[in-house]
C-alpha cells in the first residue's frame, strides 16, 4: 500500500472553496491509485482569532484550557476536509489528535509528540482512501488536550510520516523555500535543495515555511520533505541530505525574526549562582531566550538577553519569583526590534563571511551579534529591517 503524508496549512483550507479544491486534487491521487493521510491546519486566521477571544476573557489565559479552545481549530478543518473529499467520492474520514492516538508530553502550547497509534491509522488505511488528521494537536498520557505550538501541523506531519517511514510533502500559499521570505523580498530565489541543517537554522531563525521542529524529525529519522504550493503545479523546494547537493552557496539564505524585545537585568550582585538561577527559571517556565549577554561592571552584573515581545509579561512575572530576595534590582525592555540572519552551510569553510555580512550592514546600527558554525545574526531596529534584507540579498546575491 503506496501511502503519501501530505500536510495543508491554514491558508489552504482557509474557504470552503479551496476545501474543494484540495478535494479534486486528493480525487486525482486516488484515481490514480494513491492513498493519502492529509495533515490539516486550521482555517486561515482562525487560531490567532481563538486566541484573540481568549485574551478578551483572560489577560494571560490558563494554558490547560487556551489548548482545549486552540485544537478546536484544527477539528473544523479536518472534519470539514473529509466531508468534502466524501462528496467527491472518496472514502474518507477525520480523526483529531485524541483518535489518532497523537500522545505528547504534558506541556500545554509547547508539548512534543511521543507517539502515534500506527497501528490504527494502518488498519484505517487499508479501508479507506484519504484520512485526515489534525495536525498541531495531541493528548497526553493521562488523555489532556494539549497543542504543539505556533506552527506546529508541520510537526504533526512530518512526524506521522516518519512513523509511517515515508517522505512528507507540506503544501501551503509559496512554491516552495526560497532564499528569503518572498513577502519581505519578491525577488527571491526558489531553493530547489535545501539540506536539513540549513533549513533547520533558517527555520529557527525564523523563516517560518516550516516549523523547526519538523526539521529536525525529518533529520532524526532520514524523512524528505518536499515543499511546494497548494495550487499550483510550479516545482517546489526539498529539505535533505546535504549530500545530494552538489553545488552549495557559502550562504543559502536569509531569515527574519520580528517583535523582539531585549531584556536587561540590572544591579545584580556580582554572584553567578544567580545567573544559573536565573536561567534555570526561565527554562522550567517554558520561556525562550536568546542573544544572551552577562556585563560584569566588577561592582554588579547586568544579563541581558532577548525574548519574543509577547512573553514579556510572563518573563517578569518570573523574574518577580526568582528575583525576590533582592532588592535593587530592576528590568528594562527595550522593544522594537528584529533579528536577521544569514544561513549556509558553505560558512564552514568559507572564509570573509562575516566580514561581508558588516560591510553590507554598514548603515544599520548593529545592537547585538550572534553565530553559529552555519549562521551569523544581528539584532536591529525594526526600521532597518527592510534595508537591512535588502543588503544581504544583494551582497550574497539571494
Ligand atoms: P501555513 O499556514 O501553510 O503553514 P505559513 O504561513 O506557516 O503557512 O508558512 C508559509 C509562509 O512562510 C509564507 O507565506 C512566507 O511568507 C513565509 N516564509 C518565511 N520565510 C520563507 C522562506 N525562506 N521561503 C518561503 N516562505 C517563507
Ligand atoms: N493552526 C496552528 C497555528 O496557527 C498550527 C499551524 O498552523 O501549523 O499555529
Ligand atoms: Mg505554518
Amino acid at each position: 500500500m503506496e501511502i503519501t503524508v501530505q500536510k495543508y496549512g491554514g491558508s489552504s483550507v482557509a474557504s470552503s472553496e479551496k476545501i474543494l479544491r484540495i478535494a479534486e486534487k486528493i480525487a486525482g491521487k486516488v484515481k490514480a491509485g494513491g492513498k493519502v493521510i492529509l495533515v490539516v491546519s486550521a482555517m486561515g486566521k482562525s487560531t490567532d482569532n481563538l486566541i484573540r477571544l481568549a485574551r478578551e476573557v483572560a489577560s494571560t489565559p490558563d494554558p490547560r484550557e487556551l489548548d482545549m479552545l486552540l485544537t478546536t481549530g484544527e477539528q473544523v478543518s479536518a472534519s470539514l476536509v473529509a466531508m468534502a473529499l466524501q462528496s467527491k467520492g472518496i472514502k474518507s474520514k477525520s480523526l483529531n489528535g485524541f483518535q489518532a492516538g497523537i500522545k505528547t508530553t504534558a506541556r500545554y502550547n509547547e508539548a512534543k509528540i511521543v507517539s502515534f497509534d500506527k497501528k490504527k491509522i494502518i488498519d484505517m488505511m487499508q479501508e479507506l482512501d484519504a484520512l485526515v488528521v489534525t495536525g498541531f494537536q495531541g493528548i497526553t498520557e493521562e488523555g489532556e488536550v494539549t497543542t504543539l505550538g505556533r506552527g506546529g501541523s508541520d510537526t504533526s506531519a512530518v512526524a506521522l510520516a516518519a512513523a509511517l517511514g515515508v517522505d512528507c510533502e507540506i503544501y501551503s500559499d509559496v512554491a516552495g523555500i526560497y532564499t528569503v521570505d518572498p513577502r519581505l523580498h519578491p525577488n527571491a530565489k526558489k531553493i530547489k535543495y535545501i539540506s536539513y541543517d540549513e533549513m533547520l537554522e533558517m527555520a529557527s531563525l525564523g523563516a517560518k515555511v516550516l516549523h523547526s521542529r519538523s526539521v529536525e524529525i525529518a533529520k532524526k529519522f532520514g524523512i524528505k520533505i518536499y515543499c511546494g504550493s497548494t495550487f499550483s503545479d510550479e516545482e517546489g523546494s526539498f529539505v535533505a541530505d546535504e549530500n545530494i547537493i552538489i553545488e552549495q552557496p557559502v550562504v543559502t539564505g536569509c531569515s527574519l525574526m520580528e517583535n523582539q524585545t531585549q531584556v536587561f537585568i540590572k544591579h545584580l550582585p556580582v554572584d553567578y549562582s544567580l545567573v544559573r538561577r536565573i536561567f534555570e527559571k526561565v527554562a522550567t517556565e517554558g520561556l525562550n531566550v536568546d542573544m544572551i549577554s552577562i556585563i560584569n561592571s566588577e561592582s554588579d552584573l547586568v544579563v541581558s538577553f532577548t525574548i519574543v515581545e509577547s512573553k514579556k509579561k510572563h518573563l517578569q512575572a518570573a523574574l518577580s519569583k526568582v528575583l525576590s530576595d533582592l532588592k535593587d534590582w530592576n528590568v528594562e525592555y527595550h522593544t522594537g526590534y528584529v533579528k536577521v540572519s544569514i544561513v549556509g552551510i558553505g560558512m564552514r569553510s568559507g572564509i570573509g563571511v562575516a566580514s561581508s555580512f558588516f560591510k553590507a550592514l554598514q548603515n544599520v546600527p548593529i545592537k547585538l551579534v550572534t553565530t553559529s558554525e552555519i549562521a551569523i545574526s544581528c539584532l536591529i531596529a525594526e526600521q532597518y529591517k527592510n534595508s537591512a534584507v535588502e543588503a544581504l540579498v544583494k551582497e550574497f546575491n539571494l
